[in-house]
């Protein structure tokens, strides 16, 4: 057997830069994470040779006898995870879980009541240039002014008013606990289903740290490679009436073939998430969350809604006089990954911004806790009063990649 350097020596060498940047930086991006080598070593097998469409015991393949207990362990544990009635497994993304969840609850041209992009809300929450957009009439609801947090009164007044279809709740940028209960109040007032994506807070849920939304909503999608810790992919749960037609929907209705080799990774995540460990793992997160919050505030940084209760926070830099844009590209230098994001009531384009998105779960994987959010606070702050200053944001560079070194991550690959 040749191994990737013999077959492909620029591939190879891209993985391993790859690795050094992952080992050697520090990893703020909200939405991702660091897989164990055990989940790499399910994505990365055989499974991946196999096709299986259809659902474990209906299969339109042969030989599907070991991937059905593949698919039928990583169901069982999403199941036992979520306490949900129903799971799909197959879903290759959260855009694709979401498709297939409006699809099963929508036809083209109802309703949809969402929070809105530049508010925390996600693409495929009725965004224009999406499918979302294009397929359904979409009506947003946002935040407060004062307190930058989700207008429930605006909810329950537009879900009155457009009577949707589908309440659609969930945000890829929303530092505060979401009022599930409070939702399916205002669905059940207005006649709408609940669906609720869950991606950013699955691993939280997961572990007990945020209120579930399994119990108030109609169905519920995930990404599974956000807080929740498992390879990229996307998950379906819901009651037990919607199973047949949820299944329908993501096979034949939008997808082919399973991603055995994914599904594998999900079923090894999910038990790796029924563990006391990765409990304490959760409430880490957050707990980091709070102290990097702090540490940020002292570095003369504002945060929207004055801090956070879950993963990540949204960064005002205009204390600072940056924008998103700048400060994205500038803590790059420092070897700190973040991206720039729209923060509530945002003056900027999309594309500049006013601000960025913070979070805790890969750093929080490394091993770093409270005293260590101090320093990453100070090293931002330090990287972001040091814009224009090469040389300064080169040594902190050093001192950036000294802490990582301190919480060694996949570092045997690297030798
Ligand atoms: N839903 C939310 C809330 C997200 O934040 C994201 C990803 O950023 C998605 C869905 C989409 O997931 P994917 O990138 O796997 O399509």
């Amino acid at each position: 057997i040749r191994t990737l350097a013999q077959v492909d020596p620029e591939i190879a060498r891209a993985v391993h830069e790859e690795t050094q940047r992952q080992e050697h930086g520090l990893e703020l991006i909200a939405s991702e994470n660091f897989v164990s080598p055990a989940v790499m070593e399910a994505v990365g097998s055989v499974l991946t040779n196999k096709y299986a469409e259809g659902y474990p015991g209906k299969r339109y393949y042969g030989g599907c006898e070991v991937v059905d207990v593949v698919e039928n362990l990583a169901i069982d544990r999403a199941k036992q995870l979520f306490g949900a009635d129903f799971v799909n497994v197959q879903a290759h993304s959260g855009s694709q879980a979401n498709m297939g969840a409006y699809m099963a609850l929508m036809k083209p041209g109802d309703t949809m009541l969402s929070l809105d992009l530049n508010s925390g809300g996600h693409l495929t929450h009725g965004a224009a240039f999406n499918f979302s957009g294009k397929l359904y009439k979409v009506v947003h609801y946002g935040l407060t002014r004062d307190t930058e947090t989700i207008d429930y009164a605006q909810v329950r007044a537009l879900a009155q008013e457009h009577k949707p279809k589908v309440l659609v709740v969930g945000a890829s940028a929303y530092p505060r606990t979401i009022d599930f209960a409070k939702f399916r109040e205002i669905a059940d007032e207005s006649g709408a289903a609940m669906f609720v994506d869950m991606a950013h807070i699955a691993g939280l849920v997961a572990a007990g740290v945020h209120p579930s939304p399994v119990p108030f909503a109609d169905i519920v999608t995930t990404t599974t490679h956000k807080t929740l810790r498992g390879p990229r992919g996307g998950m379906v749960m819901g009651r037990e009436a919607y199973a047949k037609t949820i299944n329908s929907q993501i096979f034949p209705g939008i997808q082919g073939g399973p991603l055995m080799h994914v599904i594998a990774g999900k079923a090894v995540a999910f038990r790796e998430a029924l563990t006391p460990e990765y409990k304490a793992y959760q409430q880490q997160i957050v707990a980091n969350a709070k102290a990097l919050a702090e540490a940020l505030k002292s570095a003369g940084l504002r945060l929207t809604s004055g801090g956070t209760d879950n993963h990540l926070m949204l960064v005002d830099l205009r204390p600072k006089q940056l924008t998103g844009k700048v400060a994205e590209a500038v803590l790059d230098k420092a070897g700190i990954t973040v991206n720039k994001n729209m923060i509530p009531f945002d003056p900027e384009k999309p594309m500049t911004t006013s601000g960025i998105r913070v979070g805790t779960p890969a750093i929080t994987t490394r091993g770093m806790r409270e005293a260590d959010m101090a320093m990453v606070g100070k090293l931002i702050g330090a990287a972001l009063d040091a814009a224009q200053d090469d040389a300064a944001l080169s040594r902190i560079r050093g001192q950036v990649k000294e802490l990582a070194q301190g919480f060694p991550l996949y570092a045997s690959r690297l030798k």
